[in-house]
């Protein structure tokens, strides 16, 4: 059987986690396949989309391509359409399809820790991560809020307008996070703020954080913030962003392959992927 080979494009690409997670994946999957990286300029894209990237099987795209490479592929599913956005290319029958697995990565996530995506759901943050969790808490009929700090509150009311109208719901507030009270079932970070090396920051007070059932972070550095540490001390189911990360590269899979994986799989990945993240 021939060596199938896929890869991860982007500009600049040098830190990517990619093909640790993907190589794993393949190997777990039984599928003979390479995995490499390519440094591919925005003024580049276009010549090598046509000498490269269609000699491949499949590949994933992170910053800056993820809308830039549309125009290009053949067709792209609802999802994609949805955010506008591509992470994950599969070339097929001389076609190339795009998918983006980050919606899909996160509820996998989700369902994973048990967290539920119902009732009120608060999003700390309006920037790329927040807004593809804010899409589905929309969808699955959460009452979704963003809680961002003071000069983010314009922002995030752009945001909020826009999902209203896409998922047509009127259920989305904004708020100063210094003015977040009463009781939260799922409280979502989206900020950088705890990520290493200021892993002595967290988003929210300590009385904010008593009232939050459960809470799902988006950072995967370090694999437990102090958000996450003192939600579970607090008795609050808790999940930090490894699962997501290692969860949208196991949705790209499903889309090359068909490749399913089991739980215990995909945890063991997660704790690893971490080793060789404090490695780098
Ligand atoms: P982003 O687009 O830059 O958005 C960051 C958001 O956080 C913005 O709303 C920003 O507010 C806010 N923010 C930044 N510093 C803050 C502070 N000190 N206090 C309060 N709010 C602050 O970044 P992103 O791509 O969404 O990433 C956000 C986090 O999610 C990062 O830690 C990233 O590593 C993580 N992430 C994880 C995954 C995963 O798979 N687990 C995927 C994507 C991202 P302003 O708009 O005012 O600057």
């Amino acid at each position: 059987m021939s060596i199938k080979r896929f890869a991860v494009i982007g500009h600049p690409i040098g830190h990517t986690m990619s093909p640790f997670i993907h190589k794993r994946l393949f190997e777990l999957a039984g599928i003979s396949a390479e995995y490499g990286v390519l440094d591919i300029a925005p003024e580049a894209l276009k010549s090598d989309y046509n000498s490269v990237l269609k000699e491949l099987d499949g590949y994933n795209i992170t910053i800056p391509h993820k809308q830039s490479i549309i125009p290009l592929i053949d067709e792209i599913d609802s999802k994609a359409k949805l955010y506008g956005s591509v992470n994950t290319v599969l070339n097929r029958d001389g076609k190339a399809k795009g998918f983006t697995t980050d919606p899909d990565g996160f509820l996998k996530a989700l369902e994973y820790a048990r967290i539920p995506l119902s009732g009120r759901v608060v999003i700390l943050g309006c920037g790329g991560a927040a807004r593809t969790m804010a899409y589905e808490a929309a969808l699955a009929g959460a009452k979704l809020e963003f809680a961002v700090r003071e000069q983010s509150v314009e922002k995030a009311e752009k945001l909020a307008r826009e999902i209203k109208t896409a998922v047509k719901t009127d259920d989305i507030k904004c708020v100063d996070v210094k003015n977040l009270s009463g009781d939260i079932k799922t409280l979502i970070n989206a900020t950088p703020v705890g990520m290493s090396p200021n892993t002595e920051y967290q988003p929210v007070t300590d009385s904010q954080l008593e009232k939050c059932e459960n809470v799902f972070d988006a950072i995967y550095n370090p694999l437990e913030t102090r958000l996450i540490s003192k939600a579970k001390a607090n008795g609050s189911r808790a999940e930090g962003g490894m699962s997501m990360l290692v969860w949208q590269a196991v949705v790209s899979h499903r889309h090359w392959d068909g490749s399913t994986y089991d739980v215990k799989d995909i945890e063991k990945l997660c704790a690893d992927a971490y080793e060789e993240l404090k490695k780098r």
